[in-house]
């Protein structure tokens, strides 16, 4: 059976990654292997998901697909972007990020964002292929739904009307920034 470490320490990601993956590729993940995370030291999206997908690939000759992923919201000049696990920690946890940023746009009418993925898969001893998906929406005025994770509750996609925390995993699964990335990387390669 072939086999793909998803290089990711996040649950909910590593979730959503594994189901977008062929059930005939067994998903292995960086606990089982022993392996710590890598600091995020880049700027970009980009440079963090090359970055993990490089420092994984150090502990495996397995090919790795890493994240990194945030949710940029114009009003807060983009911000969380790549900071956005970051925020969870700064403020104590996902909700207490989500209640700081609903204060943050009370008075604020350009409610618009857009989650952003950057996917990084390596073969061993092979190139890297980074690719970027995002999906626009809007942040909703309270915390909505307790599904998906991180900033789920607060970012309705702007085909629906209900917040990704609102929607089954199935319904997200098929619209949002990670399988968008997903679908391009795909085109690419041959391995899923
Ligand atoms: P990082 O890529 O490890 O820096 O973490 C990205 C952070 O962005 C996650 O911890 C979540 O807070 C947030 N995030 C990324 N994708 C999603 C998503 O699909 N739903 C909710 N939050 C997300």
């Amino acid at each position: 059976m072939k086999k793909i470490l998803i290089g990711t320490h996040n649950k909910g990601k590593f979730k959503e990654i594994s189901y977008l993956i062929s059930n005939k590729i067994k998903k292995i993940s960086p606990q089982k292997l022993k392996i710590k995370s890598p600091k995020e030291t880049g700027k970009t999206f980009s440079a963090n998901a090359q970055l993990k997908v490089n420092y994984f690939s150090r502990f495996t000759s397995l090919p790795v697909i890493s994240d990194d992923s945030g949710l940029c919201i114009n009003a807060l000049k983009g911000k969380p972007g790549i900071y956005s696990a970051r925020w969870a920690k700064k403020y104590g946890s996902f909700s207490n990020a989500m209640r700081f940023i609903l204060k943050k746009m009370k008075k604020k009418t350009n409610r618009s964002a857009t989650f952003v993925c950057c996917l990084s898969l390596k073969y061993p001893k092979g190139k890297i292929i980074t690719v970027t998906g995002q999906i626009k929406g809007s942040i909703s005025h309270k915390i909505l739904g307790n599904k998906g994770f991180g900033y789920d509750p607060i970012f309705i996609p702007h085909s629906e009307s209900i917040t990704f925390g609102q929607m089954p995993k199935s319904q997200k699964i098929k619209i949002d920034h990670r399988y968008i990335a997903f679908k391009k990387i795909k085109k690419r390669v041959k391995i899923f």
